[in-house]
């Protein structure tokens, strides 16, 4: 076996070496982060006819010599890891602990939290408990929580999917249909989940102004999810034109840099507070 080690190891390009051990060495990291307390979560503002409605909380890594660490540079790691299941409930356990304190404060009480879930965390069979634990250790109100999803997660056992959902919406936790329009959701199936809201993605907000394809897309998809009940929420707004082009077409729900981008807890309630007092 030692042998078969070696000659195995000789495969080895110093350049695969090199990322499996850059990999080994991030999953420790994580690891270290989660038990150190260098993750945070932002917060960034989701606006509805002119008032924040709510946020959508984003995972942020600040590294103690490697600085800030973006999600798209972990998140992936942590999916084919399994960390992504320590992470994720360290994050839902956030979500509801920063709810709780919220809760009762004329402003912020009244906001929605929206928390992205990963597909392997949902696919988990203890999901449903997860997210009831969650709520019921911090006291946060059920009604208050949104689980982002992603197209893709929900395809791979629709009957579980619906069941764990249905579970869940019969506490009063809410559901957004994230990044919708890049996977491959059937109408038919669509309709079967029970669902509070669509995102649009920011690939189609984009250039919904410059080219008429993402502006098709885009119509569709509001049209769509008013005509099925759902709030249709426009990701990725960062101008005033194409904000008022969203609207113009039915979207009265958006988020983006046009108002702010995801800020840690303290900026993003003095921004509730201002926005208030305007
Ligand atoms: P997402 O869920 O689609 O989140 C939206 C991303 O767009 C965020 O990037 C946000 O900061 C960024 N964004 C918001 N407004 C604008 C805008 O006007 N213009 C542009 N260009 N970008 C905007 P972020 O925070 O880097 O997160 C990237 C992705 O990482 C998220 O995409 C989500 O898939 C994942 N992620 C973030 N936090 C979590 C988490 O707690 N758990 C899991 N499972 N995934 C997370
Ligand atoms: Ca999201
Ligand atoms: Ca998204
Ligand atoms: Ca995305």
């Amino acid at each position: 076996a030692k042998a078969a080690g070696r000659n195995t190891l000789r495969f080895f390009d110093p350049q695969m070496q090199a990322a499996v051990a850059a990999r080994v060495q991030l999953e420790g990291d994580i690891r270290t982060g989660l038990a150190g307390a260098q993750f945070e979560l932002y917060y960034q503002p989701k606006m509805a006819d002119g008032r924040i409605q709510g946020a959508e909380a984003l995972l942020r890594w600040r590294h103690p010599e490697r600085g800030f660490i973006p999600p798209a540079q972990f998140i992936p790691l942590a999916e084919d890891t399994g960390l992504i299941l320590q992470l994720g409930d360290w994050v839902l356990h956030a979500a509801c602990t920063q709810l709780a304190a919220w809760s009762g404060d004329p402003l912020l009480g009244e906001l929605v939290v929206a928390v992205n879930v990963s597909p392997r965390q949902f696919r988990e069979s203890g999901f449903v408990a997860q997210v009831l634990h969650a709520l019921a250790s911090t006291g946060a109100q059920a009604h208050r929580l949104r689980l982002e999803l992603t197209e893709g997660m929900l395809l791979q056992d629709v009957e579980g999917t619906i069941a764990k959902m249905v579970q869940l919406r019969g506490y009063g936790v809410g559901f957004s249909l994230d990044d919708f329009g890049t996977g491959y959701s059937s109408l038919a199936y669509l309709k079967r989940l029970p669902l509070h809201e669509l995102k649009i993605d920011q690939s189609f907000v984009r250039d919904v102004l410059t080219d008429p394809n993402d502006a098709a897309i885009a119509r569709t998809i509001i049209a769509l999810g008013s005509s099925m009940g759902l709030q249709v929420v426009a990701e990725g707004v960062e101008t005033e034109a194409q904000r008022a082009f969203l609207e113009r077409h039915g979207c009265r729900v958006w988020q983006g840099y046009l108002l702010a981008p995801a800020l840690p807890r303290e900026q993003f309630e003095a921004l509730v507070a201002r926005r208030a007092a305007s």
